[in-house]
């Protein structure tokens, strides 16, 4: 290993050593000429000696700058196209959460440390490997930990650094990135290259003649050559991709074997890995021994692990501006509430239009908590944040990839419930259900069009046949079907909010007195009503691990799973819309 170091080293700074002997040898042979003049030749020579040396220096940075800001795009690009090679040090202990994938990741460590076994076997050596997942779940850290695991260099690059206005450049780099890479290969045994958003330079080539994704393609066929190029040389080097997006945008030779063949995929995580990150960044703040990080983790599904570290930094400074001594529940309740609705921002309402909002949240809670079958409310508000007068934040109990019927029925009975209540209670409604009705609307219209969840008996996607060659007679009977969706959900609604109109009063008062009210309190409440519902606490382990295969399919091979997921889309503003807009 010695040896090779030092030959890599060698390698590196040959130049170095030239140029360094030759300024030695001239300097010598300067003082040896000078020596030998007589003393007049000698001052002269000495005298103007400054002024050369001067006008040499300033030629020098005439030249730089010229040629830094002409052919290389000025000198902030010097910088960017470094590379950190170098030992990490970040165990798999340090990587909190991301069980299972922390289980494919140490499987591949297994593979690095084998490979001379796995040569004498005549296996194929792992060359290439593709993190896929959300932004912020840890992909950089659990490529850092299998580096370290496996006890070899690290070199990381973001795809974007290659990415350049003149062409070529981008191929240049990747080039460069692995030259290096093979020598620290050479050098340290292995060595492994983490490339950042590599969508950047992986998408689906483009074979246009005016140019557009030409640098690209150059950038991403030098890869391909790189990556080939590794397997037949001695260098063991290992190329990590990550990505955000979905790994069907990839050009398919990325993903042929023998490059990006084997994928991890980092999701989410999920209750019980939440609950083991809020203990993790907890621990690093001063925070109340006592406080439900059970409940933490429920409130923060589909929370990034790096959205909960957010999450206990923004806690700590909100205790700090109270004057606590140490982070509890409630600081972390709030910043949870801040990161996900907004500041909170104080309208000076009349006493009528802000009872009116009350009635109009109540409806909406009371038919959340009596009627949904995986949703848990955890705040009901009347304090306005930004143009919503307030609002009634729930999430499911575990994170949902699926909704059945049922489910649907019972967001559109929860969107519609705040005009119910302000009907049942005034007689009259306000503008504040618009919001409310748009998201009703759109789930009931996509249940009959796109599902099959109308009662008619009609199957298909109808929104995927272009309107001109539906029947008109077939548009009226969907719409209907539509209408009378909206309507057995307004009737259910009704019936339920006048046969519990007592607990519906009682949320009311509390609401005009407190502005806000949490889970517990919405809880204790029902309660005394004999309503409260037993809280479902976790999933097991095992039920989970197929529910993250199934979320990873990509969407274009499971439509049925895509259309879902664009209902599930269509759920999630209205979380946050489930309040009254600002009425111009
Ligand atoms: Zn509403």
């Amino acid at each position: 290993m010695m040896y090779r170091r030092i030959k890599v080293w060698l390698m590196n700074n040959w130049v170095k050593l030239l140029v360094i002997t030759a300024v030695v040898l001239l300097i010598f042979f300067t003082i040896v000429g000078l020596a030998s003049l007589e003393s007049f030749y000698l001052n002269l020579t000495l005298a103007t000696l400054p002024l050369q040396l001067l006008m040499t220096a300033l030629n020098a940075v005439i030249f730089v700058y010229l040629y830094m800001s002409v052919f290389q795009g000025g000198f902030s690009k010097m910088k960017k196209s470094k590379t950190k090679p170098g030992t990490v040090n970040v165990k798999f202990s340090d990587v909190v959460g991301l069980e299972q994938a922390k289980k494919e990741a140490w499987e591949v460590v297994q593979l690095i440390k084998d490979r001379s076994k796995l040569k004498a076997i005549g296996g194929r050596i792992l060359r290439g490997m593709l993190m896929v997942g959300p932004p912020g779940c840890g992909k950089t850290l659990l490529a850092k930990a299998i580096a370290t695991e496996a006890g070899i260099p690290f070199i990381s690059i973001a795809g974007s650094e290659f990415v350049e206005v003149f062409v070529g450049v981008g191929a240049s780099r990747v080039r460069k990135l692995f030259k290096q890479a093979r020598q620290l290969a050479y050098a340290e045994g292995s060595c492994i290259v983490f490339i950042d958003e590599i969508e950047v330079i992986g998408r689906g080539r483009t074979f246009s003649y005016m140019g557009g994704g030409e640098e690209t393609n150059s950038t991403q066929n030098q890869l391909l050559v790189e990556m080939d190029g590794l397997g037949s040389k001695a260098e063991n080097v290992i190329v990590i991709g990550a990505t955000n997006a979905n790994e069907a945008v990839l050009d398919a030779a990325l993903l042929r074997p023998g490059r990006f063949d084997r994928k991890i995929y980092i999701d989410k995580p999920n209750l019980q890995e939440r609950e083991q990150l809020f203990r993790y960044y907890l621990s690093k703040v001063r925070h109340n021994p006592d406080l439900d990080i059970g409940h933490l983790a429920r409130k923060s599904v589909q929370k990034s692990p790096a959205d909960i570290e957010n999450v206990v930094k923004e806690g700590a400074l909100i205790a700090t501006r109270f004057g606590k001594e140490q982070v509890e529940y409630t600081d972390l309740s709030k910043a949870i509430e801040r990161i996900e609705l907004g500041v909170e921002h104080r309208k000076m309402m009349n006493p009528h239009e802000r009872e009116m909002v009350a009635f109009h949240e109540t409806g909406h809670l009371v038919i959340l908590y009596l009627l949904h079958p995986t949703d848990d409310v955890f705040k009901a508000s009347i304090i306005s944040r930004g143009p919503a007068l307030g609002v009634v934040h729930h999430s499911p109990r575990e994170e949902m990839y699926t909704m059945d019927k049922q489910t649907i029925l019972a967001n559109v009975k929860v969107s519609i419930a705040g005009y119910v209540a302000e009907k049942l209670r005034f007689g009259t409604t306000s503008t504040g259900v618009a919001s409310d009705f748009q998201s009703a609307m759109l789930l009931a219209h996509n249940m009959v069009w796109s599902m099959g969840m109308g009662g008619n008996g009609y199957l298909g996607d109808f929104a995927q046949v272009p309107e001109a060659q539906l029947s008109e007679s077939l548009k009226e009977r969907l719409n209907a079907e539509t209408e009378k969706i909206l309507k057995t959900c307004y009737e259910d609604t009704e019936r339920t909010l006048r046969k519990n109109w007592k607990i519906v009063e009682r949320f009311v008062k509390e609401l005009l007195e407190k502005e806000e009210l949490d889970y517990d309190q919405i809880d204790v409440i029902f309660g005394e009503f004999g309503k409260a519902h037993p809280v479902v606490l976790s999933i097991p382990a095992t039920l989970s691990v197929p529910a993250i295969a199934q979320a990873a399919t990509p969407a274009s091979e499971t439509p049925a799973a895509a259309e879902v997921t664009k209902v599930a889309e269509t759920k999630s503003p209205r979380s946050k819309s489930n309040s009254k807009k600002a009425s111009a």
